[in-house]
């Protein structure tokens, strides 16, 4: 287990309920879906509504992974701009992929909606903002883009950025109106329990140890027994153990921490007024929110040290806090937890098959709400015969990445270093 205490704030601040846990199947099932976080539970959603027998398993409880621990920053497409997406994938994935996960945020929250998933969604965008000069160079370039597709972006001044964030430590922000925040626990507890109400089953702290293919079917060996299935869908990300042999080698594991403040009441105000969630454009960037109770949560690249009371990361936060907020006075930390986020290579998400009848869509890079989402819809899509030709993205076979025990071990120690200099 990778867990250092609470798996994070959201899981105390969520008002979407743990789902109970359901017996494992006596019949040969249409989809085993191994992972509680969003591409499993989008997947045993979007396979259920389209008559599919779909069967979660998750080792540990549903949202124990990413799902539960992130920014719950909603964001559009990925990391990359778009002219550099469409560079790496060719024009007509590339069109396919922007266009597709630019509407994410707005499927995401259409989901909410329709399922009524209580997790304070707020559509006031999210703020990328510039650290630097050069920072802001690559915003201006990175809006020219996305204004080029007709996307609804805009770039902000310093001043326009300062009114936004309550802080004038930036250099302007760029503003995407697709996006949004949610408590992300909540979310992903909600897309439980709408994927259980479409007729999907959820076994948790159930861990597939072994799968097989027998003839035309996979026997998955479980925790609590065996099982049958026609299709087996992987929505295991950074939290890939050794069940497939060589699936944690193809991209690097990298740590995210978070910080939540107690609850700050009206001394918030003027911090984050609209309430978008922002990230900087630094190497090793901080991402910052604010909850529905005022609480600031504050989070960077590494793995935390310490607890909410003592250690560097706590001390971090404080410093980073006042640094940016300089008459906000003495912040009380209330939670500290990481997570992993797996990174591919060239910084996109993919779709493998890693045998018939056996697919895991992996490697978010970080942006997983809406990508994790979408991906449960078109694994339905394929299990339901949809011509591979006109996904999102191509079906391809996994390679590992390169260098990666030394990659992850040059991030772990950039990230911890930057920690500790920040702290000081
Ligand atoms: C700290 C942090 C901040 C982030 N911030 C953002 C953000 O603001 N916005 C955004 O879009 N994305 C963000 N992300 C990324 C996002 O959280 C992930 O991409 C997303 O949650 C991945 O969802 P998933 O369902 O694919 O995997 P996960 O949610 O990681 O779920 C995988 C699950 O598989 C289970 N599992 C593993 N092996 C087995 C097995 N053998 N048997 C049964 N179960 C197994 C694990 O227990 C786990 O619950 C962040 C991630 C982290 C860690």
């Amino acid at each position: 287990m990778d867990n250092i205490g609470p798996i994070s704030l959201w899981e105390h601040t969520s008002e979407e309920q743990a789902a109970q846990s359901a017996a494992l199947p006596d019949k040969v099932l249409d989809v085993a879906i191994i992972g509680g976080g969003y591409t499993g539970l989008s997947t045993a959603l979007h396979t259920a509504e389209k008559g599919l027998s779909a069967h979660v398993f998750e080792a540990n409880h549903i949202g124990f992974g990413g799902s539960g621990r992130n920014v719950g920053l909603v964001n559009a497409a990925a990391w990359l701009p778009p002219e550099k997406i469409q560079n790496i994938l060719g024009p007509v994935y590339g069109d396919r992929f922007i266009r597709q996960f630019s509407d994410g945020p707005q499927y995401v929250f259409d989901l909410i909606e329709r399922y009524q998933i209580r997790c304070e969604p707020t559509k006031t965008g999210t703020l990328h903002v510039a650290h630097s000069a050069k920072g802001l160079k690559d915003l201006r370039a990175r809006f020219g883009q996305w204004q080029r597709l007709g996307e609804p972006v805009d770039l902000l001044s310093a001043e326009e950025t300062a009114d936004l964030v309550g802080s004038e430590r930036f250099f302007g922000a760029l503003l995407d109106h697709r996006a949004g925040t949610i408590n992300p626990m909540s979310y992903c507890r909600g897309l439980a329990r709408a994927a259980s109400a479409a007729g999907a089953k959820i076994s948790t702290g159930v861990r597939v140890q072994k799968l097989k293919q027998i003839g035309d079917l996979w026997q998955v060996t479980t925790s609590s027994g065996l099982v049958r299935a026609k299709a087996v869908v992987l929505g295991t990300n950074a939290y890939t153990d050794d069940l497939w042999p060589g699936l944690q080698n193809i991209f690097h594991t990298i740590h995210y921490l978070q910080v939540s403040s107690a609850s700050l009441g009206s001394r918030a105000d003027k911090i984050l007024p609209a309430r978008q969630g922002l990230w900087d454009t630094g190497k090793i960037m901080f991402s910052l929110r604010k909850d529905m109770d005022n609480r600031l949560i504050i989070g960077t690249m590494g793995r935390a040290f310490g607890t909410a009371q003592q250690g560097l990361t706590q001390r971090w936060a404080q410093k980073m806090l006042k640094a940016m907020f300089p008459d906000l006075g003495a912040v009380s930390i209330a939670e500290v937890w990481h997570g992993k986020i797996a990174m591919t290579p060239d910084h996109l998400p993919a779709l493998y098959q890693l045998a018939s009848g056996l697919w895991t869509p992996i490697g978010y890079n970080g942006r997983g709400i809406a990508t994790g989402t979408l991906f449960g819809q078109v694994m339905a899509e394929v299990l339901t015969g949809k011509d591979p030709a006109t996904l999102p993205l191509p079906i391809t076979t996994p390679r590992p990445a390169p260098l990666r025990g030394l990659t992850q071990q040059m991030y772990d120690m950039a990230f911890s270093a930057k920690q500790l200099w920040k702290a000081l």
